[in-house]
């Protein structure tokens, strides 16, 4: 660890040293549709915010996986971030989301887990998640009487939602483990070095409603097996760095979380570039290694290995969270 290289590596979606131009067609990713919202609003929506960010909603309850709205600037592990509660009270008010009854991270590196304790805080919510990720939140101040510590597997009901979180792998560098290893022992008070958000343990997070099943896999890793029995109609795949570890990885990961689930529709997710600004959605810089992981997930789909359909989300936007990858957006 602390390579150039692997950090480079690491950051498959950052560009923190070349610049590349955002336009609101890098929404897509090449050859793969847009989902666009339906005409009458689902039974349950999910709302997509770059990354791995996703708002569950169904008029009732809101789930949040994740809830990265900071973006601090990464330029290595020693970069001193700290979560922007400027905006993070932004998306409170203009998503809704005071009265959010859980924030959950699919693990507790600094893109996925860094604003779990401050958007608790201003919502209300609970969190749930690793021991990491619950020392990430301890740090902001949350009461323990709202973390809910997951090992390996635990469900816990939030409305008419049911959330398990079942321990998985992250993506593997070179060396076979996640980046920045570790878990984070003692209460994270910000700023601190983004190496600090240590990867804490990697989950796969199924939401379950009765509407619907979908499964959200952030990162590019998986356990053999780890996904038998559970069923899902939709998986949120993490596809950034998937291309890292090879071709037959990527077959693999895809087999295990899309074809174990019977999912029909993956949407892929983690492939734009957290480097930039919130709500900026372009490829990173270069693209190849995220051109490379989605065009093999392309190629895997439509060899029907496993038979699933792709789409990708719409930034910002409210869309059907469980049913199928239609419509697409023109
Ligand atoms: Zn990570």
């Amino acid at each position: 660890m602390g390579s150039r290289r692997l950090l480079a590596a690491w950051c498959v979606t950052a560009s923190a040293w070349t610049a590349s131009a955002a336009s609101p067609a890098a929404e897509k990713l090449a050859g793969i549709p847009v989902l666009a919202p339906g005409e009458e609003a689902p039974a349950v929506s999910v709302t997509w915010y770059g990354v791995t960010t996703l708002l569950f909603d169904d008029g009732e309850t809101k789930l949040l996986i994740d809830g990265f709205f900071s973006r601090p600037l990464f330029e290595g592990l020693e970069s001193i971030a700290d979560p922007d509660t400027a905006q993070i009270a932004r998306m409170v008010e203009t998503e809704g989301l005071r009265g959010l009854a859980m924030i959950t991270a699919v693990h507790s590196h600094f893109d996925h887990a860094m604003d779990v304790g401050e958007v608790a805080l201003a919502t209300g919510a609970t969190v749930f998640g690793s021991e990491s990720t619950a020392n990430v939140a301890r740090g902001a101040g949350v009461d323990e009487s709202r973390i809910m510590v997951v090992e390996d597997r635990r469900t816990e009901r939030y409305g008419d939602f049911a959330v398990t979180l079942i321990r998985s792998a992250h993506l593997p560098m070179e060396n076979g483990g996640p980046p920045i290893p570790g878990t984070i022992d003692t209460p994270l008070v910000p700023p601190a070095p983004i190496g600090a958000w240590k990867e804490g343990g990697s989950y796969s997070v199924v939401v379950e409603h009765p509407a619907g099943t979908a499964v959200v896999q952030g990162s590019a890793g998986y356990v053999a097996g780890g996904l038998d029995g559970v069923a899902a109609d939709v998986v949120y795949l993490g596809i950034g760095g998937v291309s890292i570890p090879g071709k037959d990885h990527a077959r693999t990961y895809v087999e295990e979380i899309v074809g174990a689930t019977g999912a029909g529709c993956a949407r892929p997710v983690h492939w734009d570039d957290f480097n930039r600004p919130f709500g900026e959605i372009a490829l990173p810089a270069g693209g190849g290694d995220t051109e490379q992981s989605a065009a093999w997930i392309r190629e895997f789909a439509a060899a029907g290995d496993p038979p699933v359909g792709l789409a990708t989300l719409p930034f910002g936007q409210a869309v059907d969270a469980f049913t199928g990858c239609g419509p697409a957006r023109p």
